[in-house]
């Protein structure tokens, strides 16, 4: 997968990159992440990428131009599947939306600052629009690495585990059972007998059993879906 992040703060997305899984899908070569700085694509003087919001009121409007600029350039060098906003208003993230991005090739994530994008910018040039949940941020850094961590640690060969992402909470419609380490035993608080017990098919089922409990208490939501 090739990720492209266009961003007014490239600072503020770098460190989820620089670390543990995210950083080790790069080395393997299985992701290649981009960082953009919008600015360079900025044709003012000052390189600046915002500007009044026609009609007045408060706060700054990205322009379309930069945002254009850059997009054009991206494009020219590769075909995009999607070309991404970050945005409260848009689709909310899920586990099953994560496992169809996991899918695609070329990617741009588009992240927002200020007021927003220029209107123009999400009616002809995104694919696109996605929001981590029902709330208001600063800007699009924190989404889109939200949305790139969910996404590429499901590509095939990034966890060391293969399977692990598949008994994550979601997954299978369920949330997972609950896990333990050593030691057994901590202060009295003893960890189930069946999972010490070395027989599979029993902590198989046991752990199956948890996920519906636990479903059926914390999310009956999930259960209710078709
Ligand atoms: N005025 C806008 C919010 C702007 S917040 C509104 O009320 O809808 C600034 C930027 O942060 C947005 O452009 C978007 O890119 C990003 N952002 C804020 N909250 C977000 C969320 N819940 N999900 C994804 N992106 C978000």
């Amino acid at each position: 997968m090739h990720l492209d992040i266009i961003t007014c703060l490239p600072r503020l997305i770098e460190s989820p990159f620089s670390d543990s899984i995210l950083k080790r899908a790069q080395a393997k070569g299985i992701v290649t992440v981009n960082i953009i700085d919008l600015r360079q694509y900025a044709t003012s003087k000052h390189r600046s990428t915002d500007d009044y919001a026609f009609g007045g009121g408060a706060g700054m409007v990205m322009m379309i131009e930069p945002i254009d600029n850059c997009i054009s350039y991206l494009k020219s060098q590769r075909a995009y599947d999607e070309i991404i906003y970050t945005s409260p208003d848009g689709t909310t993230l899920t586990q099953s939306m994560a496992n169809e991005l996991s899918l695609k090739k070329n990617i741009i994530l588009l992240c927002g600052h200020y007021k927003g994008v220029d209107e123009r910018v999400r009616e002809h040039l995104v694919t696109r629009e996605i929001s981590i949940g029902d709330y208001v941020l600063s800007g699009g850094e924190l989404a889109a690495a939200v949305i790139a961590d969910a996404v590429i640690r499901l590509i095939p060969g990034v966890l060391s585990d293969e399977t692990s992402a598949l008994s994550d909470s979601f997954q299978d419609g369920l949330v997972a059972p609950p896990v333990y380490t050593r030691p057994a035993e901590y202060k009295s608080w003893k960890v189930p007998e069946v999972l010490l017990s070395g027989h599979q098919a029993n902590i198989e089922e046991w752990r199956h059993d948890q996920s519906i409990e636990r479903t059926k208490k914390r999310r009956p939501d999930l259960l209710e879906k078709p």
